[in-house]
Parts: C-alpha cells; structure tokens; sequence
C-alpha cells in the first residue's frame, strides 16, 4: 500500500534560519545545512544563530517521522471526535489550533503536539471525516463550519485572545473566516510538523 509523505517535503526549514549564509555552521550556505540536517551531517545546535526553542523545534521537525502514523495515500474520510480539546491545561490567552475531524489528521496533530507543555485549545471542525486538504477539495472546511464549530464548543467563552490558527491549506478562506468569526485568523503551516518551528517562541520541551 502506497503511503502519504504527510507533506514532510512541505516543510520550509530555510524560513526558520538567518538565512545570511554566513558558513559559520561549516557548510557554504543555509540551504546546505538544511541539506545536511536531512541527511544527518549536521545538528540543528551548528548553527550558532538557533536559540534554544529553536534548536529544539529544529529536532521535532526533523525527527517526527518517525513518531507518525502510517496514513494510505487515498485516505477516504475516517470520522473522529468533533469539538474543542484542552491540551496542557490552557487558559483565556492560549492559541486556539483549527483543524478537521479526520483519525489521521487526530493522531498526526496529536503527535506533534506531544512534544511540548505549550497549552492549546484544539477544534475539530466537522468536515465530514476528511483530512484538511480533502476537505478544502471538498469544500468540507468552510469559514460557516469554523464559525458553527466555535458557536458550539463555546470557545468564545474561554479565550480572550480571538486568534485562531488554521491549517495552510485553509489559507485561500483565511479572509471569510475572519469576516464569519470576527476572530483574527493566522496561516499556519502545511504540514503540521511544522508547527514547532511556526511557533518555536513557545515550543517548550516537556524537561523545562
Ligand atoms: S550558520 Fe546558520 S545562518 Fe550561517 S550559513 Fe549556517 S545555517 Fe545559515
């Protein structure tokens, strides 16, 4: 059975560094480095630019694979949960993660996820089981189904932020979903493996 990249090849490592080409990791460039992260040449910590947040957001993404479901290429939609998850106990100014009821897309986010004590609000909106880019094929994920997914999970209540982060499929309905909500509404990255470096600032590490 074929098996989905996840969209691993989507991750934009070089938008994380300096990208001043600097050489000081000793490699010509940061494109480079990227290259021999992948392969295993180099460590996240060469590059003396990194913070540690960084570094280690560098490590989650690079390394999450293989903490990853095996998920089929055609994924035909597999309904989960729909509603708001609490992840390490968060309060009225927590991010709030928009994404779509599909078991992959659960088990994937959830992955990625564990690897911090960074606390959100999780919605899965109701996209008839698919995974958000099929969903966005399907027009299963709609500004209206975020709205009523708010409506419904009473999120409004909870957070003081009004900062939702959507998946970077969703970005072409990023507009309407502000308009729906009244929510500021940030891209988030294609791949979810990304986030750790999306949001480094606060991926903290379960050891801190
Ligand atoms: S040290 Fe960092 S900024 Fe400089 S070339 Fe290497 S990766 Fe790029």
């Amino acid at each position: 059975m074929a098996s989905s990249d996840l969209y691993l090849n989507k991750i934009d490592f070089l938008k994380y560094l300096d990208n001043t080409d600097c050489t000081q990791c000793g490699v010509t460039s940061c494109q480079e480095f990227i290259l021999a992260l992948k392969q295993g040449f180099r460590k996240p910590r060469d590059c003396p630019f990194l913070n540690e947040n960084k570094v280690y957001a560098f490590e989650v993404a690079l390394n999450i694979s293989n903490s990853l479901p095996e998920v089929p290429l055609l994924v035909h939609p597999r309904p989960s949960t729909v509603g708001i998850v609490e992840l390490n106990g968060p309060n009225p100014d927590s991010l709030v993660l928009i994404t779509g009821n599909n078991e992959y897309t659960e088990e994937i986010l959830m992955a990625v996820l564990g690897t911090t004590i960074c606390p959100f609000y999780i919605i899965f909106v109701d996209t008839d089981g698919n995974t958000v880019d099929m969903a966005m094929v399907y027009k299963t994920l709609t500004a209206e189904r975020i709205y009523r997914s708010l409506k419904n999970t009473s999120i409004n209540e909870k957070s003081d932020r009004k900062e939702l982060i959507i998946p970077g499929f969703a970005s072409p309905i990023r507009e309407e979903i502000e308009i729906w909500t009244g929510w500021k509404v940030l891209t988030g990255p294609i791949c979810a493996a990304e986030l750790p470096l999306f949001l480094s600032e606060i991926w903290f590490p379960h050891n801190e």
